[in-house]
């Protein structure tokens, strides 16, 4: 299947395209992470996204759309869950472009909500690993030994856009350009919203309930 997963910061989606990845083979993509990886190596895309992805403002549509393009097109026959990609209707549309090409349509647009405070919360404990992306929850998901990471033992780092009055910025930033989007998809009728409430575990369990139905609804056609 071809998916993407919308929703605010903080809802889960990193950690629920994870899961599909692990429990469903499909390939998980995330812009952010993308743009994290270019940043840390001092790539040219990442001197030209830095500057936007440390302040929480979004990366211009144009260059956002290229470099999803040519992941989409490598994954594209395989399937895909897009994590943080589209963020606008141009990025959408850009999306639809390249995808109309290959002949190979989006499936689903999943949109995961929750309650702001939660998000915050969240947020505000995220721990991640700058070596090997590992997503850690000063709370709700603490690594088994302090501050270092479980899977390559690196320091773990609060991120930049983590900061407080960064994450207010980005939850401003992210309301005002979800509607469109949500509108966007709505009309192609591939709009399904999703709670993105509790644990991950539950909130995957109701996400992969979801996929199945579409997947039925879709039929064998377009299950590739
Ligand atoms: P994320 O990890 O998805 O929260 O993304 C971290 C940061 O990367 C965002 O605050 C933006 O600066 C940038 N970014 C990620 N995805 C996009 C996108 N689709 N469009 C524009 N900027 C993006």
């Amino acid at each position: 299947m071809r998916i993407v997963l919308l929703g605010p910061p903080g809802v889960g989606k990193g950690s629920l395209a994870a899961m599909c990845e692990s429990r469903l083979s499909m390939r998980h993509v995330s812009t952010g992470e993308i743009f994290r990886q270019e940043i840390a190596r001092g790539t040219l895309l990442g001197r030209r996204v830095q500057r936007f992805v440390s302040s929480g403002r979004l990366v211009p549509d144009a260059l956002v759309v290229q470099v999803m393009a040519a992941q989409v097109r490598r994954l594209a026959g395989r399937g895909f869950v897009l994590d943080g990609f589209p963020r606008t209707a141009g990025q959408a549309r850009g999306l639809d472009h390249v995808l109309r090409r290959l002949r190979r349509p989006l499936d689903t647009a999943l949109y995961l909500t929750s309650p702001v405070s939660t998000l915050v919360r969240r947020l505000g404990g995220r721990r991640v690993c700058p070596r090997c992306g590992a997503i850690y929850h000063a709370r709700n998901k603490p690594p088994r030994r302090a501050g270092r990471c479980d899977r390559c033992g690196a320091r773990l780092t609060v991120r930049k856009d983590d900061r407080p009055a960064t994450i207010r910025k980005r939850l401003a930033v992210d309301r005002k350009q979800v509607r469109p989007l949500l509108t966007y998809y709505r009309a192609q009728g591939l709009l399904e919203v999703v709670s993105g409430r509790g644990s991950v575990t539950a909130s995957f369990a109701r996400l992969a309930r979801r996929l199945r139905r579409i997947g039925r609804r879709r039929g064998p056609r377009r299950a590739s």
